[in-house]
């Protein structure tokens, strides 16, 4: 759904991070779709997400809002 604006497990602010995150990934994909692992691991580094806490609500993230807002 929304990216929740802080880390579950330590409390760090994410939310800000996320989209920048999105922004940069977005510009490195390639044709099929796809990004390069050590584009992604170098990408959450420099927006200083060291924790590996932090950096699954990221990559586990899904945004689904804008499926789901038609139906309510
Ligand atoms: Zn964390």
């Amino acid at each position: 759904m929304i990216i929740p604006v802080r880390c579950f497990s330590c409390g760090k602010v994410i939310a800000s991070d996320y989209r920048k995150f999105v922004a940069k990934i977005g510009e490195s994909k390639t044709a099929d779709g796809k990004v390069d692992q050590k584009i992604v691991e170098k990408t959450l580094d420099e927006l200083g997400i060291k924790r590996y806490c932090c950096r699954r609500m990221i990559l586990s993230q899904a945004d689904l809002i804008d499926e789901i807002i038609p139906f309510s």
